[in-house]
C-alpha cells in the first residue's frame, strides 16, 4: 500500500500499512535521560570498514571543542571501538552516584566519550553480543548516559547499513550525517548504497568526506595520487551532496591515533566540514 495522501507522518496513531511505515525515524526514538542535553546529533558512516570513520568522527569532535562548544563521541562501533585509544582514554565507565546513569570519559581537551571498550575488564577483551545486546548497548550510550549540555554529539558507527546504523537511525534524533569514502571505494557502489540508506529513512546527509584522498611528499609538499584521480566531485554530483574534505594520507595522523594523542592533530582539511556543522 503507497503512502496515503493525508499523511502526516506520525505512524503511532494511523493503522494504514504503507510503505513509509517503519521508515519514520521518530516513532522508536529513544529519550535522553531528564538531566541531559544533546542540541546536534552528527552520525558519521561509510560502506566500508577501515576508510577512516573513527578519524574523521575524532578529528570533527576536536575541531568542534577547540572552538569551546561541548561535544561528546558515542562510539556507537560496539565491536570495533576505536575512540578511547585515539583520545588515550584508558578509564573503566562510571557511574552517577545514583546508580542509574553512565557517565562519559572525559579526554584532554574535555570531550566527552563512551565506548563498549570501557565496560571491559581488559581493553583487549572481544564484544561477543548477539545483534539485539548490541542495539540495545548503543540506545542505553545514548538514553542512559549524563549527557551534560552537549551542543555536538557525534556517533561513530560500525562499516555499512546493517544493525547499528539502522538503530542509530532510528532511535536517535540524527541531525545529518557524514558520508566517509576512500578513493577505491569511491568508484564502487558502496557510497551510493549508504546514500540511500539515509534517503529512505529521511536522515539528511551533511556531505561525503573523502579519506586518504592523496600522499603528501614530506620534502616537496606534492600531492601523490596514491590510488588514481579521485571521484569524489562525480560521486557527489550524482548524489546530490557536497564534499566537505579531502583528507590526506600523512603518517603523523596514523602515529598520533595509535598513541592516544589524536587531540594534537592539525585538521587544517576540515574547514569546510566545520562550517557545515555549525550551520545544522
Ligand atoms: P574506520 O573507523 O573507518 O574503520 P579508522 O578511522 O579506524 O577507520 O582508520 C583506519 C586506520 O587508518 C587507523 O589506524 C587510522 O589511524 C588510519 N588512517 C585513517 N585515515 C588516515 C589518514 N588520512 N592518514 C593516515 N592514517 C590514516
Ligand atoms: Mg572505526
Amino acid at each position: 500500500m503507497s503512502t496515503p495522501e493525508n499523511c502526516t507522518h506520525d505512524c503511532g496513531s494511523c493503522s494504514a500499512a504503507c510503505d513509509s511505515r517503519g521508515m519514520d525515524p521518530s516513532q522508536f526514538q529513544e529519550k535522553l535521560s531528564p538531566e541531559s542535553s544533546v542540541k546536534k546529533v552528527i552520525g558519521v558512516v561509510s560502506g566500508k570498514g577501515g576508510v577512516g570513520k573513527s578519524l574523521v568522527t575524532s578529528l570533527m569532535a576536536c575541531r568542534m571543542r577547540a572552538e569551546n562548544f561541548r561535544v561528546g563521541i558515542l562510539d556507537a562501533d560496539i565491536t570495533g571501538p576505536s575512540i578511547p585509544k585515539a583520545f588515550g582514554v584508558h578509564e573503566q565507565i562510571r557511574v552517577t552516584p545514583d546508580g542509574r546513569l553512565l557517565v562519559p570519559a572525559e579526554t584532554a581537551t574535555g570531550i566527552q566519550i563512551i565506548s563498549s571498550n570501557m565496560i571491559l575488564d581488559h581493553e583487549t577483551d572481544p564484544v561477543i553480543w548477539r545483534g539485539p545486546v548490541i542495539a540495545g548497548a548503543v540506545k542505553q550510550f545514548w538514553s542512559e548516559t549524563y549527557w551534560e549540555n552537549i551542543d555536538y554529539m557525534f556517533v561513530d558507527m560500525p562499516p555499512g547499513t546493517g544493525d547499528v546504523p539502522l538503530t542509530v537511525f532510528q532511535s536517535l534524533p540524527v541531525d545529518g550525517i557524514i558520508i566517509v569514502t576512500s578513493p577505491q571505494e569511491l568508484v564502487s557502489m558502496i557510497v551510493t548504497k549508504a546514500v540511500n540508506m539515509a534517503k529512505k529513512m529521511n536522515i539528511p546527509i551533511i556531505g561525503l568526506v573523502e579519506n586518504m584522498s592523496y600522499l603528501e611528499c614530506p620534502d616537496c609538499g606534492k600531492k601523490i595520487s596514491v590510488f588514481g584521480e579521485s571521484h569524489v566531485e562525480e560521486v557527489a554530483k550524482e548524489n546530490e551532496i557536497p564534499v566537505l574534505a579531502k583528507i590526506p594520507i600523512r603518517p603523523e595522523i596514523t602515529k598520533s591515533v595509535d598513541e592516544g594523542t589524536v587531540e594534537y592533530v592539525k585538521a587544517e582539511f576540515l574547514d569546510t566540514a566545520v562550517e557545515a556543522i555549525k550551520k545544522l
